[in-house]
C-alpha cells in the first residue's frame, strides 16, 4: 500500500520550450491578452497558449524561459525591405536629391554589387531586424542573388521571402521616373518572363524557412504584359505579388500619363488590386483610388520613415490611416538603408501612429494597438503567411519575441502595449524565437557571431565603394583627417 494517495492528474505532455510568466499579447482574432501567460513550443510549432499555471500543468519542457512579467508577442513581419542595400547605409549623406541618388549614386552602388556583398548585407540586416523584434521579412526583388539572401537568412535563422531580381520592362517610358539602368538587369520583357517564378522552387519544401514569392519593381516600370504575367504566376503558386507603387509624384505621374487615368484605377482594371497583391509605400493616393483599394482587398506596406526622410509627403498624401479604418490591410515596412536607415519595424509603427494623428488632427485615429496589429497579424497577411505566423495561436509556427523589463523606458509597469510602442521600443527586445528556434538570446545572436558579420560588412563595403570609385564626404569634415 502506498503511504500517500496516488495522484490521478493527466500526464504531462512533452514540449521543447515553455515561455512562462509573460504579459502575453496573442494577436489572435479575439486579441486575447494574458497578464500571466505562457506559450508551449514543440519543434517549430506552438502547441499551447494560455494562463501560465494551466500551460505549466499540461506541459513539461526541456527548457523554460521566465519572461518575468515582460511582454511576449508574435514576431514583427517586415513587409518592405531591400536587405542587400544595407552596405550603403548613411553613405549618400543628407544633401543628395531624390532624382540624383537614383540616377547616379545608388545606381552605381547596385551595379557594383556582388554575391559576397549581398550575403554580408543580408546578415547585417537579419542581426538588426531580430534585435528589433522582427522574425520575418519579404525582400523587394532587388537582390541579384536571391540565393545569397536566402543562405544568409537561413544561417541566421531568420524567416524570409525572396523573389526574382529586378523584374521591369518599361524604364524607357518618356518622362519615366528615375529607376536604375542596371548592367545585370536590363529592362526587358523577355528577360523578366524567362526569370519569373524561378524562386518559387523554394516552396516545394513546405517547411522552408526562406520561401519564394513574386515581385516586380513596379512604380511605373512594368508593362501590362509583365503585370499580368506576374499576377498569374503568383495566383498559380498561391503566393503574393509584391511591388512598389505610388511612392512619389514622379512615378504616379508617369503611370497617369501612360494609362490616361490614375495609376491604381488602371491596376484595378487589369486585376492587380486583388487580395494577394502587396504594394509598398502608396504615398500618393487620390480620391478616386480609395474605393478600388478598399474593395480590392490588397495590402499596403506603409513605410513612414521611407517617405519622411526624403520629404516625399506620404504622411499627408498617403491616407494610410484612413484606408486602415476602412478595412484595407495596412502593414509596415522599413524600405532600405538611406530610405529609413533603420530596420526597426516598431519604430515604423510609432511613426505611423504619430504622423496619422498629426495630419488628421485626431488623437484617436490610430492607437498603440493598431501599430502592433500592422506589425504582426497584418504583416503576416500581407506576405501571404497568415496561416502560419503573425499571432500566438496553437498550430502556428513559433515566431515569438520575449521582452525584458530592464530599461528605464519600461517603467512604471502601467500599459505594457503602450510601453513597447511609445517608450521602450526595441530596447526591451531580449530573446527572439523563429520557427521554434532561439536565434537571439539576451540580445546576443545564437547562430552567427556579430563581430564576424561586422567585419564582413566592412570589407564588402570597401570593395564595393572601390569598384564604384566612391568615398563618403561628410558635411563636417574631421579636422584630423585629410
Ligand atoms: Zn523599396
Amino acid at each position: 500500500m502506498p503511504a500517500h494517495p496516488i495522484r490521478t492528474a493527466t500526464p504531462q505532455q512533452a514540449a521543447d520550450l515553455l515561455i512562462i510568466h509573460g504579459y502575453l499579447v496573442t494577436m489572435d482574432p479575439q486579441r486575447r491578452v494574458f497578464a500571466d501567460g505562457a506559450v508551449a513550443v514543440r519543434g517549430r510549432d506552438i502547441v499551447a497558449v494560455g494562463p501560465s499555471a494551466e500551460v505549466q500543468a499540461r506541459f513539461s519542457a526541456a527548457r523554460t524561459l521566465d519572461a518575468g512579467g515582460a511582454v511576449v508577442h508574435p514576431g514583427f513581419v517586415e513587409c518592405h525591405t531591400h536587405v542587400t542595400y544595407h552596405l550603403a547605409r548613411g553613405a549618400w549623406g543628407d544633401t543628395v536629391s531624390y532624382a540624383e541618388v537614383g540616377a547616379t549614386t545608388e545606381l552605381a552602388f547596385v551595379n557594383a554589387m556582388d554575391d559576397e556583398a549581398e550575403h554580408a548585407s543580408t546578415l547585417l540586416a537579419c542581426l538588426e531586424m531580430a534585435g528589433n523584434g522582427t522574425t520575418c521579412f519579404i525582400e523587394a526583388g532587388t537582390a541579384y542573388s536571391p540565393d545569397a539572401v536566402a543562405t544568409a537568412a537561413e544561417s541566421f535563422g531568420m524567416r524570409g521571402l525572396v523573389a526574382d531580381p529586378f523584374l521591369w520592362d518599361a524604364l524607357e517610358t518618356p518622362g519615366g521616373h528615375n529607376a536604375y539602368r542596371l548592367d545585370r538587369a536590363p529592362a526587358n520583357t523577355d528577360r523578366c518572363l524567362s526569370l519569373l517564378g524561378t524562386e518559387l522552387r523554394r516552396n516545394r519544401d513546405p517547411e522552408a524557412l526562406v520561401r519564394g514569392h513574386v515581385a516586380i519593381a513596379g512604380m511605373g516600370t512594368a508593362t501590362d504584359e509583365l503585370e499580368r504575367a506576374a499576377k498569374a504566376a503568383a495566383d498559380a503558386a498561391g503566393v503574393v505579388l509584391n511591388q512598389h507603387q505610388s511612392y512619389y509624384r514622379v512615378d504616379t505621374e508617369t503611370d497617369d500619363r501612360r494609362h490616361g487615368k490614375h495609376a491604381l484605377l488602371h491596376l484595378d482594371e487589369i486585376g492587380l488590386l486583388d487580395r494577394n497583391c502587396l504594394f509598398a509605400h502608396a504615398n500618393v493616393i487620390r480620391d478616386d483610388e480609395v474605393g478600388p483599394l478598399v474593395r480590392g482587398g490588397s495590402s499596403i506596406a506603409w513605410c513612414p520613415a521611407g517617405s519622411m526622410l526624403w520629404g516625399v509627403g506620404g504622411t499627408f498624401r498617403g491616407r494610410h490611416a484612413e484606408l486602415y479604418r476602412q478595412g484595407v490591410n495596412i502593414a509596415l515596412g522599413s524600405d532600405s538603408a538611406n530610405w529609413s536607415n533603420r530596420f526597426d519595424l516598431g519604430l515604423q509603427g510609432y511613426l505611423a501612429v504619430l504622423t496619422a494623428r498629426e495630419t488628421s488632427g485626431t488623437r484617436t485615429i490610430l492607437a498603440a494597438e493598431d501599430a502592433l496589429a500592422m506589425a504582426t497579424i497584418n504583416g503576416a497577411r500581407a506576405v501571404g503567411l497568415s496561416d502560419r505566423i503573425g499571432s500566438l495561436e496553437v498550430g502556428k509556427r513559433a515566431d515569438i519575441v520575449v521582452r525584458a523589463n530592464d530599461v528605464p523606458e519600461a517603467f512604471p509597469l502601467t500599459d505594457p502595449i503602450a510601453q513597447i510602442v511609445y517608450s521602450a521600443g526595441a530596447k526591451t527586445v531580449h530573446t527572439v524565437i523563429i520557427d521554434g528556434r532561439v536565434v537571439l538570446e539576451g540580445r546576443v545572436p545564437t547562430r552567427v557571431e556579430a563581430r564576424t558579420v561586422f567585419d564582413a560588412v566592412q570589407s564588402s563595403t570597401a570593395r564595393i565603394f572601390d569598384r564604384m570609385g566612391y568615398r563618403f564626404a561628410p558635411k563636417w569634415k574631421p579636422v584630423d583627417r585629410v
